[in-house]
């Protein structure tokens, strides 16, 4: 097993899976019998390559690569059947959070750099939930799958287009260990991000979370031994976009062996990478320094979506680390108002009024009246048992402030 996950260990690590991309081990017990003459080949991506077994007979080793639920899949975002209003949206939690010391640890593992770092119980271990998710995923790694051009990288395929590059944030159910991950259906998460080049010329400043990776991704001089960076200045959740809207389905590893385990959360909104940065990326070897093979075009050709539902919302608004509690986006708002009966318009593009609504859908019903005058007795009231957090701060907004000196005078 290449991954090993102590969930019981003081430090919670999110190293598992350092030597291979999306996978939960290049040994599992899935497949990995010898089969007629591929026995001794050792997977890859070349398509005509002697002494690598490519994308299409993966399945001769790993069984599961031939399976029915593969990855990776293209996505039509037009398509009406798709649309999934009841998709709730994705919640990061602790994604601002840095590892112990601002350290990273980087690996070229031959098919791709992943990058993982550790976590005391403080700060605690990043994590998503919701999104029709069910339970909480802690992340285990991130890693990517980049091209030789611009034009082939991504994995995932979006309207047609193909990106030159994709991160996946891989996450595992918290409370099973990497085994059983791979044995569940809905063990693993992962949250895929894809990239757009900067035009040429572009004024833009560089996404300085690509920047700081690719700064990083320069250090890694020799293959399978794993570089320490500091860099404090990275913050993963800079590296989803602020468009929460994404796509939903049920897929694979897309590396062998392949494991039918994960609930794939495809970002819909491009990030910008460049030129310099994606260069950072292409320099990196496979194999060993004889070869020096570059590692690129790392990704898997496009699996058949085999009547597979994909879920999506178009304004599935999220909420990203301590944004996600809709009672801070409204008191910002309130402290923006200035004086009363005097209208202020304020865009809270991360609010979500479902948000409000607790998670339990358990109310008390009955007609009465309106809490104001006139008081008409025309409403019908449905009061949620489950109340919404709310802090000491969020309450004291200096709106309210001002309200409390004047009465106070
Ligand atoms: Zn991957």
């Amino acid at each position: 097993m290449v991954l090993q996950h102590n969930i019981t260990s003081l430090l919670v690590a999110f190293t598992i899976g350092m030597l291979m991309p999306c996978t939960m081990g290049s040994s599992s017990s899935q497949g990995t019998e010898a089969v007629n003459d591929f026995s001794g080949l050792h997977w890859g991506y070349a398509m005509r390559d002697t002494d690598e077994l490519p994308p299409a007979l993966w399945g001769k080793l790993y069984p599961a690569c031939a399976g029915k639920r593969q990855s990776p899949i293209a996505i039509n975002s037009r398509e009406p059947r798709q649309l999934d209003l009841l998709l709730r949206p994705l919640e990061l939690l602790f994604y601002d959070q840095m590892p112990i010391a601002g350290n990273w640890t980087l690996i070229d593992n031959g098919h791709s750099v992943q990058i993982s770092g550790q976590f005391g119980k403080r700060p605690p271990s990043l994590r998503i939930r919701r999104g029709n998710l069910r339970t909480t995923y802690v992340l285990t790694q991130l890693h990517f799958h980049w091209g030789r051009s611009d034009a082939m990288g991504s994995e995932h395929v979006i309207d047609g287009k193909r990106y030159p590059i994709e991160v996946h944030f891989v996450h595992r159910k918290e409370t099973i260990t990497d085994d059983e991950a791979s044995k569940d259906p809905m063990g693993l998460a992962v949250v895929a991000v894809i990239f757009e080049k900067s035009s040429a010329g572009s004024r833009e400043m560089p996404n300085p979370q690509m920047e700081a990776l690719a700064n990083a991704v320069r250090l890694i001089k020799t293959l399978n031994v794993p570089v320490t960076v500091r860099t404090p200045e990275l913050r993963l959740s800079k590296l989803i976009p602020d468009d929460p809207a994404y796509f939903q389905y049920l897929g694979s590893l897309t590396t062998p062996p392949c494991a039918e385990s994960v609930v794939w959360n495809v970002m819909k909104t491009p990030l910008k990478v460049t030129e310099q940065q994606l260069k950072a990326f292409r320099a990196l070897v496979s194999r060993d320094s004889s070869t020096d093979r570059e590692v690129a075009d790392n990704y898997r050709p496009l699996q058949s979506l085999s009547g597979r539902a994909i879920h999506y919302h178009p304004k599935a608004f999220g909420s990203h680390d301590r944004r996600h509690n809709p009672m801070e986006a409204l008191s910002n708002a309130v402290r923006q108002t200035k004086s009363p009966n005097f209208p202020v318009t304020i865009k809270i593009p991360n609010l979500c009024l479902s948000d409000l609504l607790a998670d339990a859908p358990t109310y008390f019903r009955y007609l009465r009246l309106l809490t104001t005058p006139p008081c008409a007795e025309s409403l019908v009231w449905s009061v949620r048992m489950k109340s919404v957090k709310v802090t000491e701060h969020q309450l004291y907004s200096k709106r309210q402030e001002k309200v409390e000196w004047k009465v106070r005078a």
